[in-house]
């Protein structure tokens, strides 16, 4: 049987109750991180109202977007680490890039953004834990990549993206949360394309809702185990 839809459906609910619950009163959107799940698997989560997927690999990502060419109202969002040399591939085919966290990306990217095509939107992202292992920008480098970002033709600067401590100290990961939205209203100050706060998985999506996410990203709780 297919649970996807099912999974869907009490996502959706659980974070509803979650604003309810937290008072908050940013409208938060979901991305269904499809990630190592096949084409059909996308295709129950469309069949169920979902629109908005991330992919975390350049190749499998493309793969599912020509797969997936017939549900054209989809929007599709790199989400992993991109390596200069995959740039093209993604400027190509994806409407959103959240792991931005370079100029030299950044201005690839726009060159590279097909005429004809809308701007790309872009995330900054942001290494709020300062681990080592993970990639993203320091916080006070955002402001400098943010004004290089905006300067380029073919980009939409649309606010930042960070993964949270990957521990069971909700106190620190709060803490975390609580810094990158402070860093979200900073920057929508300075720019008016930016609207997107994108923080929270499925260990931690509530709590970064209540501290001011208004996109979380879940996969598991999608689309089960990976
Ligand atoms: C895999 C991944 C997710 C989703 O992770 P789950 O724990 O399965 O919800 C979210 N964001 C990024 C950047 C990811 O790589």
């Amino acid at each position: 049987m297919n649970t996807i839809p099912k999974r869907l459906d009490s996502v959706y609910l659980a974070i509803q109750n979650c604003q309810i619950d937290h008072g908050v009163t940013q409208s938060v959107q979901l991305l269904a991180v499809s990630k190592t799940k096949p084409a059909e698997d996308i295709e129950s989560a469309y069949q169920a109202g979902q629109r908005q997927f991330g992919e975390n690999y350049v190749q499998e990502g493309v793969d599912k977007i020509h797969a997936l060419k017939h549900l054209s109202d989809i929007q599709w969002h790199f989400i992993g680490p991109l390596q200069s040399n995959k740039s093209r591939l993604v400027a190509e085919h994806f409407d959103w890039v959240q792991s931005v966290d370079r100029e030299k990306i950044a201005r690839r990217l726009s060159e590279q953004r097909p005429t004809g095509q809308p701007a790309l939107n872009v995330l900054i992202q942001i290494n709020i834990s300062h681990e080592a292992s993970k990639s993203g920008l320091d916080e006070q480098e955002l402001l400098v990549l943010a004004e290089k970002i905006a300067e380029l033709p073919n980009l939409t600067l649309r606010g930042l993206m960070t993964i949270g401590s990957n521990t069971d100290d909700d106190a620190l990961r709060q803490q975390e949360f609580l810094r990158m939205h402070a860093l979200f209203e900073r920057l929508k100050t300075k720019y008016d394309s930016v609207d997107t706060l994108s923080m929270g998985m499925s260990g931690d999506w509530q709590q970064a809702i209540a501290c001011g996410a208004t996109m979380i990203r879940l996969g598991t709780a999608i689309f089960g185990q990976r």
